[in-house]
C-alpha cells in the first residue's frame, strides 16, 4: 500500500515535493493545500492534483473556476503523512492540527530545529530520523553544508569546518525582494544562523558560518574549509566527493565555470524548472593543505531539498534503508547520482 502524502504549502518548495512524490513508486500524492487561487492553484488543477483549501477560501476558489476538494483539515485526515512547506514559523501552527490528528509531518528550514524530533540530512543522519513523528528538511545551505561534510568525513574525521556562503538574494518568482544592486551581510555578525543549523544534525562540530547575500536568483555559492584528523591526499577529496550520492564534480574543461551556466546546463538537459537538486561541486577548486580541505560549490536553493523531503518521508514511515532510499529517490527524480 502506499502512503498518502499531502502537501500543505504549493509554493516554490510543495510544488516541487508534491511532483516528486507523484514519480515515487511507494506513495500517493493526495492532494495539495492552497490558500489563494493563483497561477500555482491553476496548473496543479491542470496536472490534477486535488486542491484543499482553507473553509474561508472555498467561495474564492469557485469565483475563477478552480474545484476545490475540501478544507484543509479534510487534506489532513487523508494523509498518513503532510510535507510542510508553508513559509517560516506557519508550521509549528500547523503542527498543533497534525498532532490532533495524530499525522507524522515533515517540516522546512525556515521552522525552528526544536518544532521536530530530529533535523535531517539523508546522507548524514537518516538513521537517527527512523520512525520520528516529526521530521525537519534543514535548509538550503545546510543541506549543501551537511552533505559536503558528510562525504569529506569519509577521507577523515572532520574536526573543523569554516564557510562562506553567498546567498541568492530571491528565488525567481520572488518580485518584491533584494537587493539589486548590493552586497549584504546576513547578518553582519559571526557566526551566521547556518553554522547552528548544521550543529542541528551534527551535534558537536567546530563550525563557523558566514553569509552575504548578492543580487542574483539563480543559486548560491559555497567556499568551505574543512580540517580532518588526518593528513589527505588529494586525490582521495576528488575520489570521495566523486563517489557520494547527490554531489557532482564540475570540471572546467566544459567550461561552465558559473551558477548561470550550471542552469544553462539543466536547461539544455531539459530538467523539470531548470532544477539542480545535485550539489555542484567545481572540481578544479578542490585544494588540499596538509589536513585541510576547501573548494567551491554551487547550490540550487529551489530544488536541492527535494529528495531530503522524499528521503525523510521514509525514515518517517520506516519504509526502507537509508541506501534503498536514496537509491530510488536519486532514479526516480533524475539525479544524476
Ligand atoms: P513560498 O512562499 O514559495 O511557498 C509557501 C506557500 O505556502 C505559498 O504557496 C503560500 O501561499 C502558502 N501558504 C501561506 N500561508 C499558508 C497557510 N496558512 N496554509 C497553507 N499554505 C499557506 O515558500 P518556500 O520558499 O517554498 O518556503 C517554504 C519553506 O521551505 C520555508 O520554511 C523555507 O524556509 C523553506 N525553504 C525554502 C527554500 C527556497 O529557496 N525557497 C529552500 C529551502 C527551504
Amino acid at each position: 500500500m502506499p502512503v498518502n502524502v499531502a502537501i500543505n504549502g504549493y509554493g516554490t518548495i510543495g510544488k516541487r515535493v508534491a511532483d516528486a512524490v507523484m514519480k515515487q513508486p511507494d506513495m500517493k500524492l493526495v492532494g495539495v493545500a492552497k490558500t489563494s487561487p493563483n497561477y500555482e492553484a491553476f496548473i496543479a488543477h491542470r496536472k490534477g492534483i486535488k486542491i484543499y483549501v482553507p473553509q474561508q477560501s472555498i467561495k474564492k476558489f469557485d469565483e475563477v473556476g478552480i474545484p476545490v476538494a475540501g478544507t484543509i483539515e479534510d487534506l489532513i485526515k487523508a494523509a498518513d503523512i503532510i510535507v510542510d512547506a508553508t513559509p517560516n514559523g506557519v508550521g509549528a501552527q500547523y503542527k498543533l492540527i497534525y498532532q490532533q490528528l495524530q499525522k507524522n509531518a515533515i517540516f522546512q528550514g525556515g521552522e525552528k530545529a526544536e518544532i521536530a524530533d530530529a533535523s535531517f540530512s539523508a546522507l548524514c543522519n537518516y538513521n537517527e530520523a527512523l520512525g520520528k513523528k516529526y521530521i525537519r528538511v534543514v535548509s538550503c545551505n545546510t543541506t549543501a553544508l551537511l552533505r559536503t561534510i558528510c562525504a569529506i568525513n569519509k577521507v577523515s574525521k572532520v574536526e573543523k569546518v569554516r564557510a562562506t556562503i553567498v546567498r541568492r538574494a530571491a528565488d525567481q518568482k520572488e518580485v518584491k525582494k533584494g537587493p539589486i544592486n548590493s552586497l549584504v551581510p546576513d547578518p553582519a555578525l559571526v557566526p551566521s544562523h547556518h553554522a547552528k543549523d548544521v550543529n542541528s544534525v551534527i551535534r558537536n562540530l567546530d563550525i563557523v558560518t558566514m553569509a552575504v547575500i548578492a543580487p542574483t536568483t539563480l543559486m548560491h555559492m559555497h567556499f568551505i574549509n574543512i580540517t580532518l584528523r588526518d593528513r589527505v591526499e588529494k586525490k582521495d577529496a576528488l575520489s570521495v566527493l566523486e563517489n557520494t550520492p547527490r554531489i557532482v564534480l564540475v570540471s572546467s574543461k566544459y567550461g561552465a565555470e558559473a551558477t548561470a551556466e550550471l542552469v544553462e546546463v539543466a536547461r539544455d538537459l531539459r530538467r523539470d524548472r531548470n532544477d539542480i537538486p545535485e550539489v555542484m561541486v567545481f572540481s578544479d577548486s578542490v585544494y588540499v593543505k596538509d589536513n585541510e580541505v576547501m573548494f567551491m560549490y554551487a547550490v540550487h536553493q529551489e530544488s536541492i531539498v527535494v529528495p531530503e523531503n522524499i528521503d525523510a518521508i521514509r525514515a518517517s514511515m520506516r519504509l526502507m534503508s537509508a541506501e534503498d532510499s536514496i537509491r530510488i529517490t536519486n532514479e526516480s527524480l533524475g539525479i544524476l547520482k
